[in-house]
């Protein structure tokens, strides 16, 4: 199933979600696609408040929806903003360890492309294997 998702394809999902961003005080937009290894794409935008700790991010706001659907194994993200590149934030690293240590992680921000990988991103993790 998932052979049918392309890359470009969730770049897609990913930049299409900045529309339902709510990012009233940083205007900065957030979009993620979260690709599970069962096919599903889980979106998300981030959404922001006026208590400032209570903002999520896009990235965890699509984790969230996937594992609370009853994915749990992961093997792409993409993430998309505007004027800069949006890689996620260490919380967002540190969430999706959790799931999906082997994460590769695709940005695009105006017509720009970056592909790595979360253990790029976050060497020497902690995660389950750690307790
Ligand atoms: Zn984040």
């Amino acid at each position: 199933m998932s052979e049918n998702m392309t890359d470009e394809k969730l770049l897609e999902l990913a930049v299409k979600m900045l529309d339902y961003s709510y990012s009233p005080y940083s205007h900065y937009p957030v979009g993620a696609a979260l690709l599970a290894e069962d096919g599903r794409v889980f979106t998300g935008c981030n959404v922001e408040n006026a208590a400032f700790g209570n903002t999520l991010c896009a990235e965890r706001t699509a984790l969230c929806k996937a594992v609370s659907e009853g994915a749990r194994k992961f093997t792409a993200i993409a993430i998309a903003s505007r004027g800069s590149a949006p890689f996620p934030c260490g919380a967002c690293r540190q969430s999706l360890y959790e799931f999906a240590p082997d994460l590769r992680v695709m940005v695009t921000w105006d017509g720009h492309v970056r592909k790595t990988t979360l253990r790029q991103l976050l060497p020497e993790g902690f995660g389950p294997d750690s307790l």
